[in-house]
């Protein structure tokens, strides 16, 4: 054994021992004569004393040791002199008088400090991530995360869940995204696709007979980085069979509810059983389909109010077919010019050709919108909304689309700019009745809103052939503190719906065949009804760890352009591996 004790599990009960610790310098300090060294191991800090009156070889040898040397301390437990001891630190209590010491390994000088929390530029953090994730912050968002996959585990086996692994090398799976896709060395020109997710490996696991499966599941998604994405994250996906929606739901709402008292103590739900909105009342109420609700400031529809309005920008919008909708900004009537205009630039690059506003001043409605809208209008506009005195009203008036997308930021703008949240309250709520399908412009088609495999409302069948976009899915998303946390649904076990799926979806039945022939063929062999959902970890870490970004709660993560600025990669291959696998690189 290396140690006797770790560094963190010393106290006054010790006094008297003779231990050996082992672990890195923390920090080194030289009081006259006298050393003092913190030693770290993953549990903690202890403070090491080294007595001038040590043998000089010693004195000389520790002289040199600097931050994060590796050492190996034998010594003996005193209890700190009076005034010396430290509440703060659990081992504060004690020190250990050293009597010998070996060096394990030293280090070279630190490109950033180990023992302080100063900003270093990430690239560099990801450079040096085995030293980045000695810290303290780093050392504490791995521990939340193996509690929390740790709580998942055990929950789920609980209720006769079972972990099955399911392969990395198969097949596209698709979830909207890019694939990666793997070379085959031994059948030349064909490739293996990285799983976006496990999806069709876990409904073939429900055919199997299965009936609860969960997974802790890498998936890998090809998408342009934009935002907080990385190329492969963690789900804890699941599956069970003979379950309704509610099922599932139930299932989950279950699990993080109990969750969150076990990893997170500091965290509270906001509402518990957890709300359950549309998706149309989540975009009419939010602007957006994952609304944080742990604030008001829901839009409103002035669309009513303005049917006469002789005020062109809404006169216009709404004869297009379009809305005006508003937000209130508490207290927020005295914004400058300059402020206003900033607010408008805001909502220009969210696609909205301008913003209104309407401050309700003591000495009477300001603001761009002020000159237009009659007296009668903002009596009704009061009453719709509750603003009054003190209040900032901001309208868009646009297509729905636009309009949702500029006021859901600017809701989130105010949320920040007001501090209008606590960030320990976790609002979890469910998303559901999803429409199955969504016209893309891009590619002049209709792609599926959640994936392939959801199961379309029975009752909106008819609508394949007269209005797609009518029709309802049976997908349900969790979203928490305006984030999408998880997205599921149940799934289709019937070859004829899921070939109508394919063919609307512009898979024709060649490709479908070629592509999904296993499932297809699987559904005729006795499906059980089955689905299921796949909250991610990464997300789920981060909020409960209160970090800015996923990248801060996985140990090796890829930097913002998606490389692996540790080992360099991606990276040029070796030109024997590319001949193997018949691929010729183009200039
Ligand atoms: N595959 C997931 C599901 O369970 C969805 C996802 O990966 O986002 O439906």
């Amino acid at each position: 054994m290396y140690k006797t004790h770790t560094c963190g599990e010393l106290r006054a009960s010790h006094a008297g021992q003779t231990v050996t610790l082992a672990g890195w310098v923390h920090r080194r300090r030289d009081h006259g004569g006298v050393i003092f060294i913190d030693l770290r191991d993953r549990f903690g800090l202890t403070q090491v004393v080294i007595n001038p009156d040590l043998p000089k070889e010693t004195l000389e040898l520790i002289g040199n040791v600097r931050s994060e040397w590796v050492l190996q301390i034998t010594g003996k437990v005193q209890p700190r002199p009076e005034g010396m001891l430290n509440p703060k630190m659990p081992t504060g209590e004690i020190e250990v008088a050293m009597q010998t010491f070996e060096v394990l390994n030293p280090a070279k000088a630190l490109p950033f400090m180990i023992s302080s929390d100063e900003e270093v530029d990430e690239n560099m953090r990801l450079k040096y991530r085995y030293l980045d994730l000695r810290r303290e912050r780093m050392r504490r968002n791995l521990e939340l995360r193996h509690h929390v996959v740790k709580f998942m585990r055990d929950y789920l086996s609980d209720r006769d869940f079972i972990e099955v692994e399911t392969p990395s090398l198969f097949k596209t799976t698709p979830e909207g995204a890019r694939d990666y896709l793997v070379p085959s060395r031994v059948y030349p020109g064909q490739f293996y696709a990285l799983p976006q997710s496990p999806q069709q490996l876990k409904q073939l696991l429900m055919v199997a007979g299965v009936e609860r499966y969960f997974q802790i599941a890498r998936c890998f998604r090809d998408e342009d980085s934009r935002g907080d994405r990385q190329p492969e994250f963690t789900q804890l996906d699941l599956e069970m069979s003979f379950v309704h929606r509610d099922d599932v739901l139930a299932m989950v709402e279950g699990l993080f509810t109990a969750m969150l008292p076990a990893v997170s103590p500091q965290k509270r739900l906001m509402a518990s059983p957890w709300p359950r909105l549309t998706y149309t009342e989540a975009v009419a109420r939010y602007g957006v389909d994952k609304p944080d609700m742990r604030f008001g400031m829901e839009l409103f529809d002035a669309g009513a109010i303005f049917t006469k309005s002789e005020f062109a920008v809404f006169q216009g919008s709404l004869a297009a077919g379009g809305m005006v909708k508003c937000l209130v900004a508490p207290g927020c009537a005295g914004y400058s010019r300059k402020e206003l205009d900033k607010l408008t630039e805001f909502v220009k690059e969210l696609g909205a050709k301008g913003l209104v506003s309407l401050a309700l001043t003591p000495e009477g409605p300001k603001g761009s919108g002020a000159k237009f809208i009659t007296p009668a209008e903002l009596a009704a506009l009061e009453k719709l909304t509750g603003a009054s005195t003190g209040d900032l009203l901001l309208f868009v008036a646009d297509s729905a689309k636009v309009v949702h997308k500029a006021l859901g930021a600017l809701r989130l703008w105010f949320r920040d700019a007001l501090n209008l949240v606590d960030k320990d309250v976790m609002a979890f709520a469910w998303v559901l009745d999803f429409p199955m399908f969504e016209w893309s412009e891009e590619g002049q088609k209709w792609d599926a809103a959640h994936h392939p495999f959801t199961m379309p409302r029975l009752s909106d069948l008819d609508k394949f052939e007269t209005d797609p976009g009518a029709i309802l899915s049976d997908a349900y998303d969790m979203v928490c503190n305006g984030y999408e946390m998880a997205s599921g649904s149940i799934r289709i076990h019937r070859r004829d719906i899921q070939s109508k799926v394919f063919e609307l979806l512009g898979i024709g039945a060649e490709e479908a065949q070629q592509k999904f022939g296993h499932m297809l063929e699987a559904f005729e062999f006795g499906a059980p009804p089955h689905g299921g959902i796949a909250p991610g970890i990464d997300r789920l870490v981060m909020l409960l760890a209160d970090e800015p970004n996923i990248r801060e709660v996985i140990a090796f993560p890829k930097n913002q352009a998606a490389r692996d600025v540790m080992a360099d990669a991606p990276s040029p291959a070796d030109p024997k591996q590319l001949r193997e696998l018949h691929i010729q690189v183009k200039e």
